[in-house]
């Protein structure tokens, strides 16, 4: 059974709200699970991260991807440890967010790659496929900070090498919230 899921795809494609019906899914069967996600804003490097993204501090592009693999590797153990306590782990985004990201933002996706090597490759990745354009109206206070639809479309033409790359799995996520999740139990 695939134990380390993740939840990929641009701001608002639903991730959260699948990731959570999927957790539900999950403890209903009795399954112990670990709900979580990134980056983590309360945590030391995510606040850093957070600085950046409401521009009260300027990093490079280059610096922030080097935060977010730091970011990651500090989750990645948290992970690691979940796991080995058998229980499912659901993370909302993942190492697959910073080459999407960070990539927009000019960084060379090989160079992203390789420093995120150190975190464990999740079991099954479901990439929530939504148009920028259908997001925009869906929209809540912690998406503000990557509002600009050309940048939704960047983020979302690298998720699509991605997909193709890792084997993501494709979800439809134009559907409803409940066909969604119907979709995404088929794979268990
Ligand atoms: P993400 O975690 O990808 O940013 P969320 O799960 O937080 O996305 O969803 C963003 C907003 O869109 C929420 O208000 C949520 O209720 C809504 N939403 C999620 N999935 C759908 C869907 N399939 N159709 C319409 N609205 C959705």
């Amino acid at each position: 059974m695939q134990r380390f899921i993740v939840f990929e795809g641009i701001d608002a494609s639903g991730k959260e709200t699948q990731a959570k019906l999927l957790s539900s899914f999950f403890t209903k069967k009795g399954f112990e699970v670990l709900l979580t996600h990134e980056p983590i804003y309360e945590e030391p490097i995510g606040k850093v991260i957070k600085s950046n993204l409401e521009k009260k501090i300027s990093l490079s592009s280059e610096t922030v991807a080097m935060l977010y693999a730091a970011d990651r590797y500090e989750h990645y153990l948290k992970i690691k440890k979940a796991l080995e306590e058998n229980k499912i782990v659901i993370s909302d985004r993942y190492k697959y967010s910073n080459m999407a990201y960070q990539g927009a933002n000019g960084v060379d996706p090989k160079w992203i790659e390789e420093i995120e090597k150190f975190s464990l490759d999740p079991d099954i990745v479901f990439y929530i496929r939504v148009k920028p354009e259908s997001t925009m109206k869906r929209r809540k206070e912690k998406d503000l900070y990557e509002e600009n639809l050309e940048f939704q479309k960047k983020v979302f033409d690298i998720y699509e090498e991605l997909s193709k790359k890792y084997k993501f799995i494709a979800i439809d996520g134009e559907k409803s919230i409940e066909e969604i999740h119907r979709d995404i139990i088929n794979y268990f």
